[in-house]
């Protein structure tokens, strides 16, 4: 089948990229991004060339979560340049391209459709050895596309927290990557247990293991256990790179054991 210009684009954009990696959770506020933005950093820092996209197009936080916030990405006739972090890592992201950030997007389906293709066909990421993309919570349009985008090669990251393993969310984006035919690399339970800066103890605050199990029920790995982490919470404040700065941490343990496998 004849391929189109624009396909024609997209194929050769993502074919610079050897991984393809979607962050996903089923409901907003569990650490997505927060986990998205430690993934890539933590695989930049172990020396591979990273892109990461921000596919929130509603309220972008990668530019915050970064120190990035007020960049503005050079525009060319059919291209967009992703703003360098570091040598290895390059972000993009609507905050980039939006003159104003405390302007409310009110954008019709079509339109966001339209948006997160360019993210894929237009921006210049060159040779990358990972893609890293923070995608939309839940499993409706904008996720869809995405993985339509991406096609088959995507492989998927699940986000969610103690609490939320009671609620059907992540198993609904279980099964959405399933049916779209995307490999799913694990689940990441985030903000399990807290680590006592005092003993360095891990305490339960909620009842966990749930994530475990149920990855193991569904037949999909499980990749690992963030504490909850004020230092992390004040990063994502403060925009510093948490792994860069607490290489040590029980945190940066984990963040490394989740890319390991990638
Ligand atoms: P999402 O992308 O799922 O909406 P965020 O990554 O924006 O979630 O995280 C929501 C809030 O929780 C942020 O303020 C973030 O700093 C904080 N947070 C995320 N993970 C942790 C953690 N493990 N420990 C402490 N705070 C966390």
């Amino acid at each position: 089948k004849a391929q189109s210009p624009e396909d024609l684009q997209l194929s050769e954009n993502l074919g610079r990229i050897t991984n393809k990696i979607v962050v996903m959770s089923g409901k907003g506020g569990v650490g997505k991004s927060t986990v998205a933005v430690n993934i890539a950093l933590a695989l930049a820092l172990a020396g591979k060339k990273v892109g990461l996209l921000d596919v929130d197009v509603h309220g972008p936080s990668v530019p915050r979560l970064l120190s990035l916030s007020g960049q503005q990405a050079h525009i060319e006739k059919d291209y967009i340049e992703p703003i360098p972090w570091s040598k290895n890592l390059w972000v993009m992201s609507l905050g980039f391209l939006m003159p104003n950030r405390d302007e409310a997007v009110i954008w019709r389906g079509p339109v966001k459709t339209g948006l997160i293709r360019q993210f894929l066909q237009n921006v210049a990421w060159g040779e990358l050895d990972f893609l890293i993309v923070d995608c939309p919570p839940g499993t409706g349009d904008e996720p869809l596309t995405i993985m339509q985008l991406l096609g088959k090669e995507a492989k998927s990251v699940i986000v969610t927290t103690p609490q939320m393993l009671a609620i059907d969310d992540v198993r609904r984006s279980i099964t959405f990557c399933k049916r779209t035919g995307s490999q799913i690399l694990g689940v990441v339970e985030n903000m399990s247990g807290f680590v006592c800066p005092e003993c360095g103890k891990r305490h339960e605050i909620f009842k966990s293991g749930a994530g475990e199990r149920m990855a193991k029920d569904m037949s999909v790995p499980f990749l690992g256990r963030i504490p909850v982490d004020p230092e992390l919470a004040r990063a994502g404040d403060e925009g510093f790179a948490y792994v860069k700065v607490y290489p040590d941490s029980e945190t940066s343990r984990v963040m490394r054991e989740i890319v390991q496998p990638m």
